[in-house]
């Protein structure tokens, strides 16, 4: 059964908005694509009214997806619009227009980041990423959530390396996240953070085959279906390298700004620059970069060494005009704790490591400090 524009205005007009009318008469909605029972559409709002509309935007979700023959939906609430601005025109019947996810800005926008819609209640998301597997980038995106947790930011983790969500087992969390009344996954409380991975749902062991569309897919539910509540800064732990599924995250995430995570080797420096260049190229700012397992320091008598050589990434980002963060030691407590679910900076909190990741976490706050006060 194909599933026609007019059905899912029909059902619209049974949601009620904000303003006392039916969505369908609040002159919110942009163009409504109906494709193979795929509908996609955003409700454009003013930005100051966002939090009032978050709930209209999943009861009209809920009601398409009640439709017989839809088999998604998904309703972007974007809230760019200038306060007395209508939505786009509807186009005639059968016109399409590309999916929410990638709704157009008004013209003259400044940066392509305003093609993202916002995610309401969370004032900041920044990525932290890295050109490869294996520098640390998971161990380090959750002790700086948990270093900008100890500035007194309200903070979140998302797990979105689907590819080895990591995540679950640096925090011992095993428990399936449950649904609120708006059928939104509520993320589990660890550490005084709000937590979501795809870990949570699939088994540890599934073998996980994604192509980049359900990548994105899959991360777009957990950006904008989990119930995140008011956050100042969201971390997403991304997938690892700068191919295309990398590059589509960070052009569809509508994020602040992105932290790198090198190590000294001169290779991953080299991988470092390519995802510097991928954050580049869609207008995302670059935090920093910070140098992960930068010296050796040797668990028994505290002594530094510089196997790798010393200040590579500090250089780097001089020579790249990307401010540097800090230096992380390759040091046994930080592999221990993390892999036993007890990340260092919440177990150690005392210690020499938590301290840098703080340090790190203040240098990544200051330079976010705007939009988190503007929020
Ligand atoms: P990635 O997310 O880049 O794949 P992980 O964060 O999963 O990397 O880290 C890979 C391994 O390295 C883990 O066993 C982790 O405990 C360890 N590790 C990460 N950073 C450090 C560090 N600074 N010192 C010691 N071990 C570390």
């Amino acid at each position: 059964m194909s599933v026609t524009q007019q059905q899912v205005l029909e059902k619209l007009a049974g949601v009620t908005s904000p303003r006392g009318v039916a969505l369908t008469n609040a002159n919110v909605l942009s163009p409504i694509t109906v494709s193979d029972g795929k509908v996609f559409f955003s409700i454009n709002v003013d930005a100051a009214e966002a939090r009032a509309w978050e709930s209209v935007r999943a009861q009209a979700e809920s009601a398409v997806r009640a439709i017989p023959g839809v088999t998604a939906a998904m309703i972007a609430l974007t809230a760019e619009r200038k306060p007395g601005t209508a939505a786009p025109p509807q186009p005639h019947r059968h016109g399409g227009i590309a999916p929410a996810s990638t709704h157009r800005p008004p013209q003259g926008a400044p940066s392509p980041m305003s093609r993202q819609a916002e995610i309401p209640g969370i004032a900041a998301v920044i990525a932290v990423a890295s050109g490869k597997g294996g520098v640390g980038k998971s161990t380090t995106a959750l002790n700086l959530a948990l270093g900008l947790r100890d500035l007194g930011l309200r903070v979140g983790l998302l797990d979105a390396d689907i590819y080895g969500p990591s995540v679950p087992r640096l925090t011992g969390i095993r428990e399936k996240p449950a649904l609120n009344d708006d059928k939104k996954m509520i993320p589990i409380s660890r550490f005084g953070l709000s937590i979501m991975s795809i870990g949570f749902l699939v088994e540890e062991d599934t073998a996980m085959i994604w192509r980049g569309p359900m990548v994105m897919s899959a991360i777009t539910q957990m950006l904008r279906d989990v119930a995140w509540g008011t956050l100042d800064v969201l971390v997403v732990d991304m997938p690892p390298g700068t191919g295309d599924a990398q590059l589509t995250l960070a052009q569809n995430v509508p994020l602040k700004g992105a932290v790198i995570i090198s190590t000294p080797q001169d290779l991953s420096l080299i991988d470092a620059r390519r995802g510097l260049a991928m954050f580049r190229k869609v207008n995302v700012p670059v935090l920093g970069i910070v140098e992960n397992m930068s010296y050796f320091q040797c668990p028994h008598c505290g002594t530094r060494s510089d196997i790798f050589g010393h200040g590579g990434a500090r250089h780097e980002a001089e020579r790249l005009g990307v401010p540097f963060l800090g230096e992380i030691p390759l040091h046994m407590a930080i592999r221990t704790t993390s892999d036993s679910g007890n990340p260092v900076v919440d177990s150690e909190p005392d210690g020499p490591h938590a301290a840098i990741y703080r340090a790190i976490g203040t240098k990544v706050r200051d330079q976010l400090r705007g939009v988190i006060a503007a929020a």
